[in-house]
């Protein structure tokens, strides 16, 4: 399909023959249409079906085409959307009033079919552009929340969304649960292979991740070659089940390389809350982290989870 024709245009006019008739051109111009002939027909439509573009009669029979151009562009889902307003009175007066509740572009009865056309070109190419704008913004929004090499999220988004998750938790007191996994010597692995296969190994054990876990889960990536799963209405007895799966998984696998084969294995440290005395999304990172350093402590490739002693160190550290 071109982008012509994905352009929709909606015609809300109660008058069935200018309805007909614009549509014909529409179409014939390479636009779909979409036919509308009440107010609130249009409210229910205009709602669920895909158009970029709506010519509205100012005078429909149950209420006031000005009124519906406000609501149009109060409405956060039509973001996007052009509005010309179309109306049988040539005041002065009628245009500046629509103009300024919203509408994009006027035009009055009666009118050549080319100027309709020329006007909804002139709002294409704005509604394109405005698409462009989005598209672009919703990508470099992305990118800053994403590490480049794993494409995991970074730590400052998963700092963000810990934030939200404790104080969700909190509030309705459900559980929440987070995993920092650390890779063991890998500092050995790029000494051997190299950092580009290092690298190779970073990213595989990123999938290895992202594959294991839950939809509502969060994976990051944490810092050079430490990760954080974030996971809701997960409690502790489930949340080490999972780092011990994760665990065992990275064990057993062997990740190709640009250097050869590679295995490494992980240490994890989980914390959880409620039933602990934690009370800050920071004390629950701090008391994983405690948690990871008694699994690096204890020999590497282990889990480990926060317990009361480390609490109570986490408590007096970040108060
Ligand atoms: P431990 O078992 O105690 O965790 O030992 P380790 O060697 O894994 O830990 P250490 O913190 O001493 O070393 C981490 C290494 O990770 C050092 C650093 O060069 C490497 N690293 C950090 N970020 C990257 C990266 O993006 N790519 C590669 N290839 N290496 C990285
Ligand atoms: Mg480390
Ligand atoms: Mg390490």
């Amino acid at each position: 399909m071109t982008q012509q024709t994905q352009f929709v245009v909606a015609v809300v006019d109660d008058d069935a023959a200018i309805r007909r008739l614009v549509s014909l051109f529409l179409r014939r111009a390479g636009y779909d249409v979409i036919e509308v002939a009440t107010g609130e027909a249009a409210r229910s439509r205009l709602g669920v079906e895909s158009w970029n573009l709506a010519i509205l009669d100012r005078k429909l029979p149950d209420l006031d085409g000005l009124d519906l151009c406000r609501e149009i562009k109060a409405d956060p889902r039509f973001r996007n959307r052009y509005v010309i307003m179309l109306t049988g009175e040539a005041d002065e007066q009628d245009k500046i009033e629509g103009l300024d509740l919203g509408a994009d572009d006027y035009i009055t009865k009666p009118f050549q079919y080319k100027e309709l056309l020329a006007r909804i070109r002139a709002g294409k190419r704005i509604v394109d552009l405005q698409s462009e704008l989005l598209e672009s913004n919703r990508r470099l929004e992305l990118l800053s929340i994403t590490d480049g090499l794993t494409r995991l999220y970074n730590h400052r988004h998963f700092q963000d969304e810990m934030v939200r998750a404790f104080d969700e938790s909190q509030r309705y007191q459900r559980p929440l649960s987070l995993a920092i996994i650390d890779i063991d010597f890998f500092k050995k692995v790029n000494d051997t292979y190299g950092h580009a296969a290092g690298d190779d190994v970073l990213k595989t054990v990123a999938r290895l991740f992202m594959d294991s876990v839950r939809s509502t889960d969060l994976v990051a990536r944490y810092g050079g070659e430490e990760f954080t799963v974030m996971m809701p209405e997960t409690d502790m007895g489930d949340a080490i089940a999972f780092a011990e799966k994760i665990r065992t998984l990275v064990e057993q696998t062997t990740i190709e390389t640009q250097a050869g084969p590679v295995r490494v294995t992980v240490s994890i440290g989980v914390s959880s809350v409620p039933a602990t005395p934690i009370q800050t999304p920071k004390e629950m990172i701090v008391a994983a982290d405690k948690a990871l350093y008694r699994a690096k402590r204890g020999g590497r490739n282990q889990v480990q989870a926060e317990k009361r002693k480390d609490l109570t160190r986490v408590i007096l550290e970040t108060a």
